[in-house]
């Protein structure tokens, strides 16, 4: 018999409606034969509205006590379904993540899963019953309960198949899959049918929300094949998985793209060794996060050094870097909050050349200027000014012809 996880998000479970035809879902699933364990995330804004209440009290508010607080919200959901569950014949039971127990670290806020006893789920799976398991939280050793950060509940429902061997994972949300790129930037952007575990994640820490990142890194190390797919519509989604030889893998996946980033530059640093750590390293020591980062060659004994970071750090880090220029007897420290970061993403690079080339062609065909390039494996990501975003995603998504599936 196979097994299933299902997830259902907040706004699949955002009313009594809501959680009233999830449960409706889940009877037909289960009457075609599936063993079924549910994970399901908060009322749509509930975590917020939780939020909001701590920091009126405390601010910022003790993270044990936080997470106590936070934790409501699922077991809201959970009880709710298993009560919908019921009232139409199915056997259902819930979970906290505490009564599994999904025992993680202490590190409340961001706790990671360090071990699932599934004797109780597997218990009430064999007595027919769906279990209902509440999604983003867990218990540490000693009893404590904790969170594991924004979007854990896709975390939870991932690493539950792990344990349970599941068949598969499916994530239900809002939209009806991954696509090529945003259709609110580019309307013709395609639901892709399936993608690799590595371009998913690329994709995800490039800014396409669709899933905790962890939970795609979590599914990809315990090789859990994960559907996303709407709870509204019906449809087969996108089929997250490893990478298959004999699949004939499309050139470019999709293009991802951030608009949290700001650039920061050093001009005229003299060329030592050792300049990249003097730079970077008061930046680390205030635990702001670099991304991309390029060095000029040398000239006459000086260069230049840009590097990006989150948007919400610019201040901070310029202000860093302002010193830095004055201890290292720079010319220059400049920054810019202007700009957005693009990426091509797609494990068929690995294997073609020209990709690159033909990214810049046709950026420069718009009379994009390209500020910053950056490439790995399966991904090349460019820095451009934000007013060319939708300009450059149109124009990339035209260029490799992602409006049309794959032969
Ligand atoms: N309710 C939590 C949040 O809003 C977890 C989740 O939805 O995945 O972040
Ligand atoms: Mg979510």
């Amino acid at each position: 018999m196979t097994l299933y996880v299902h997830k259902y998000g907040g706004t699949s479970v955002g009313n009594l409606e809501r959680i009233k035809q999830v449960a409706d879902r889940i009877v037909q699933a289960r009457q075609r034969g599936d063993r079924l364990v549910v994970v399901v995330s908060a009322m749509s804004g509930e975590t917020n509205r939780l939020l909001a209440l701590a920091r009126g009290v405390q601010d910022p508010p003790d993270s044990r006590e936080l997470d106590v607080l936070l934790a409501t919200g699922e077991q809201v959901t959970i009880a709710l379904l298993s009560m919908a569950l019921q009232q139409r014949g199915c056997p259902a039971c819930s979970y906290t993540g505490g009564q599994v127990p999904i025992v993680t670290d202490r590190a409340h806020t961001k706790a990671r899963i360090l071990d699932i006893d599934t004797g109780r789920i597997e218990a009430d799976l064999a007595q027919g019953k769906v279990v209902v398991v509440a999604g983003f939280q867990g218990v540490t050793g000693d009893g404590d309960i904790t969170t594991l950060g924004r979007g854990g509940s896709d975390t939870t429902a991932v690493a539950l198949a792990a344990a349970l061997k599941a068949d598969e994972c499916l994530i239900y949300t809002d939209v009806d899959g991954v696509y090529t790129t945003d259709p609110r930037v580019e309307p013709r952007a395609r639901r892709l049918d399936r993608i690799t575990f590595e371009e998913m994640l690329e994709m995800a820490s490039l800014g396409s929300k669709v899933l905790q990142i962890r939970s795609v890194e979590f599914a990809g190390k315990y090789n859990v094949p994960l559907r996303v797919l709407s709870s509204f519509v019906e449809g087969p989604g996108t089929l997250i998985t490893y990478e298959e030889e004999s699949v004939e893998k499309p050139l470019i996946s999709g293009i991802a793209f951030n608009r949290d980033e700001a650039k920061l530059t050093i001009l005229g640093v003299p060329d030592r060794p050792g300049i990249a750590s003097k730079i970077l390293g008061p930046i680390a020591e205030a635990n702001i996060e670099v991304d991309m980062i390029v060095q000029n060659v040398g000239e006459d004994g000086s260069t230049d050094f840009t590097f990006t970071v989150h948007r919400n750090e610019y201040r901070r880090a310029l202000d860093i870097l302002r010193r830095v220029c004055d201890q290292l007897g720079a010319r220059e420290a400049a920054g810019d909050d202007t700009i957005v970061k693009v990426s091509l993403v797609g494990v068929g690079m690995r294997s073609h050349a020209g990709i690159a080339a033909k990214m810049f062609d046709a950026l420069a065909r718009e009379g994009i200027n390209i500020q910053m390039i950056s490439t790995s494996e399966i991904k090349i990501s460019v820095v451009i000014n934000e007013k060319y975003l939708e300009l450059a995603v149109r124009s990339l998504h035209e260029a490799f012809h992602l409006d049309q599936s794959p032969a």
